[in-house]
């Protein structure tokens, strides 16, 4: 078990990381150098990604509104008009009309699409906060004390005005942990999965940070936003490049600024380990062997299987496990692959 833990993971963190100022255990960095270390290893493709996909989200815009502008009997109707001859109406004339009449229609399609869709993407927002206060603990400073602490940490240390709330839900066996929004605050979602590590026999609080900064990255980074939602929800309209390639970029290149954040609120913990609790699950992670893990995946397979998995990345929304492994393991910190 040690072999992998000795290799990646500081084996004296298991108590914690101690905030500037704590009391014992080495002194943790500044609310200026985790930021400016966030700022310094950001995926570069994240911001562009972000631009190309708000294009893609005008453009999806305005083929959805092409697209109920032109499906519905209207057009059937106008040219039957037309064609019948039966406005006495000079051409001139009725040409300016129809043009005044269609520019108004889309316009007010327009406007009702987008409210509706906004007024959508808040009752999903909301749908999914209230699941977490139907069926979630909050972490508080009397439940799971430890988390709250480190979440007030993290606050401090990237200058975040508000503390997300943090909720625990088990989720039937699911390793996994989001972050979303509703008006006013971020919040965290661990499920109870992978909190569960801090209590089984590993006792590894590590990973459970480590996984919680990462998610504290999607909040400070602002990757749950309305205006991103409303974006991607019409870039989805572009067919193909919309869902398939620029939606899946843009995540894969935050998925690896996340954990490049959660690596700077924890220098001592580069989040391997967290990353083969994903994969190896809850109990035998400890005993997995990253070196060997790697090495098997790049030289066991032939050319038709890696462009299989080549494939599986391309439309993942996360970059698959060697290719986040190798990203948190590059001591440089350099971009993760994203293709
Ligand atoms: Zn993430």
């Amino acid at each position: 078990m040690d072999g992998m833990n000795n290799n990646f993971v500081n084996p004296q963190m298991t108590g914690g990381y101690n905030g500037p100022g704590g009391p014992t255990g080495p002194v943790g960095p500044t609310p200026k150098q985790v930021q400016d270390e966030i700022k310094r290893t950001r995926h570069t493709w994240e911001v562009p990604m972000y631009i190309i996909s708000i294009v893609a989200g005008m453009m999806g815009v305005g083929m959805a509104l092409l697209q109920f502008l032109l499906d519905g009997d209207m057009m059937a109707g106008i040219s039957e008009i037309l064609e019948s001859g039966s406005l006495d109406i000079p051409g001139p004339l009725l040409f300016v009309l129809l043009t005044f009449g269609m520019s108004m229609l889309a316009i007010i399609s327009g406007v009702t699409m987008i409210v509706l869709t906004l007024v959508y993407i808040i009752i999903v927002l909301y749908q999914l906060y209230a699941d977490q206060m139907s069926y979630s603990v909050k972490v508080s400073e009397k439940n799971y004390p430890e988390i709250y602490r480190k979440a007030q940490e993290f606050t401090m240390l990237l200058g975040m005005k508000k503390q997300p709330e943090i909720y625990v839900q088990q989720m039937n066996g699911q390793l996994n942990a989001y972050t979303s929004w509703v008006f006013g605050k971020p919040y965290i979602q661990l499920n109870a999965e992978i909190v569960d590590v801090a209590y089984l026999e590993h006792k590894d609080l590590e990973s459970v940070y480590f996984i919680m900064a990462h998610e504290f990255g999607h909040a400070y980074l602002h990757h749950v936003q309305l205006k991103y939602l409303f974006w991607s929800f019409f870039a989805n309209f572009l067919p193909v490049i919309g869902p398939f390639i620029i939606l899946p970029l843009l995540s894969r290149a935050r998925e690896y600024s996340s954990d490049r954040v959660a690596q700077a609120l924890m220098p001592n913990n580069n989040g391997v380990e967290a990353m083969l609790l994903l994969i190896g699950g809850r109990h035998t992670y400890k005993y997995l062997d990253a070196d060997d893990y790697l090495e098997r995946i790049k030289n066991d397979h032939n050319a038709i299987e890696y462009f299989a998995r080549w494939c599986t990345n391309f439309l993942s929304t996360h970059p698959i496990m060697p290719f986040r492994i190798e990203a948190l393991r590059d001591v440089r910190k350099r971009n993760g692959r994203m293709i």
